[in-house]
């Protein structure tokens, strides 16, 4: 149980906010963990209580809250994600920037013992190696989603090295997930397809069918969360954000592991503007600085990932 302050999630009504928020609870009880979002209470169905709509944007409320409530850990999850972020690239950079040094300079003022902050595969792009890619390696982003995380995790380190601030980051891959929706990023397919086979056993998926994403399932997400801020600072030696790999499948392939369960189940493709983005990320993460360090190592393999899927979405398999 955690006896030294409260701790704040921001952006907790989404696709992971709304699972971590829940697993923070369960760690550090209830009413230790705030859960924070720009919806208003009312519309909030996800986190539960205690619940408090913010903006992450209003620096001043944020500091209030935190110094009001006895904040000593943020979790910064609001943000434009990829394919959203390329029909607004404006507003994904003034969210996903401005939000993230708001929380930077309310940890330092705030003498906060630690934040995270989740960084993505979108850092990569065309001219970093499809195969295993390394945790350090050519970068590059194409999109405005990729370079915001790309500038985030420089400046999580910068505000480590100069400040001292505890900020602690992962790249997550493609999240897969059946409790909450996903929030517009390239990798969504990989939910909707679930909900498409078991509601209409066929499903238009807006990549190519040999488009390979590195991919994890949430559970293996949430615990990896946890065990990095877990884990002693004397271990991390990556301040900029972890590489971080669970598997790796094409839309063929998982339509293909659906299949054996739901045998009338249809796939047909019709690549859209994501295609782009999806061949601008490798296909394959390298990540063994994060087994290495902090002992990383994931639960789901594609088949028990899909197995799991569907029991969630209560169908008998
Ligand atoms: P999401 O879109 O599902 O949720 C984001 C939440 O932030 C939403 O509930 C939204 O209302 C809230 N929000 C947006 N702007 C806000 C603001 N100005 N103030 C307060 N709240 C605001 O996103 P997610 O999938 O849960 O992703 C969370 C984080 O993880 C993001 O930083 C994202 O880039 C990163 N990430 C996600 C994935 C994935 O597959 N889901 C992969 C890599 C990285």
């Amino acid at each position: 149980m955690n006896k030294t302050g409260k701790i704040l999630v921001i952006g907790a009504c989404g696709q992971i906010g709304s699972e971590l928020t829940q697993a923070l609870r369960e760690q550090y009880g209830n009413d230790q963990v705030i859960a924070g979002d720009r919806l208003s209470a009312e519309s909030n169905t996800g986190p539960g209580r205690p619940y408090v709509q913010l903006d992450v944007l209003d620096k001043d409320h944020l500091s209030r809250l935190v110094k009001e409530e006895g904040v000593t850990q943020i979790y910064h999850l609001a943000a434009v994600l990829s394919a959203t972020g390329e029909k607004n690239p404006q507003l994904a950079w003034q969210i996903n920037m401005q939000g993230l040094l708001n929380v930077l300079d309310i940890g330092v003022e705030g003498r906060l013992e630690k934040v995270f902050w989740p960084s993505s595969i979108a850092v990569f792009g065309p001219d970093s190696p499809k195969k295993d890619c390394p945790q350090q390696t050519v970068t590059e982003p194409t999109t405005v989603y990729g370079i915001s995380k790309c500038a985030g995790e420089y400046w999580c380190n910068y505000y480590h090295q100069k400040y001292g601030l505890d900020v602690r980051s992962l790249r997550f891959p493609g999240l897969i997930s059946y409790l909450a929706a996903p929030g517009g990023g390239t990798t969504d397919y990989a939910v909707d397809i679930f909900h498409q086979a078991v509601e209409h056993a066929e499903y238009t998926c807006y990549l190519e069918a040999d488009t390979p994403l590195p991919m994890m399932y949430m559970n293996d997400a949430i615990r990896a969360t946890l065990e990095l801020m877990d884990a002693h600072p004397d271990q991390l030696t990556v301040r900029t954000s972890y590489n971080l790999a669970g598997l790796s499948f094409t839309p063929a392939e998982i339509a293909e592991a659906i299949k054996k369960r739901i045998p009338e189940f249809r796939i047909s493709y019709a690549p859209d503007f994501r295609q782009q983005i999806a061949e601008s990320w490798p296909g394959s993460i390298d990540d063994r600085t994060a087994r290495q360090d902090w002992g990383w190592k994931p639960r789901f393999d594609l088949e028990t990932m899909v197995h799991e899927m569907l029991k969630g979405m209560k169908v008998t398999v």
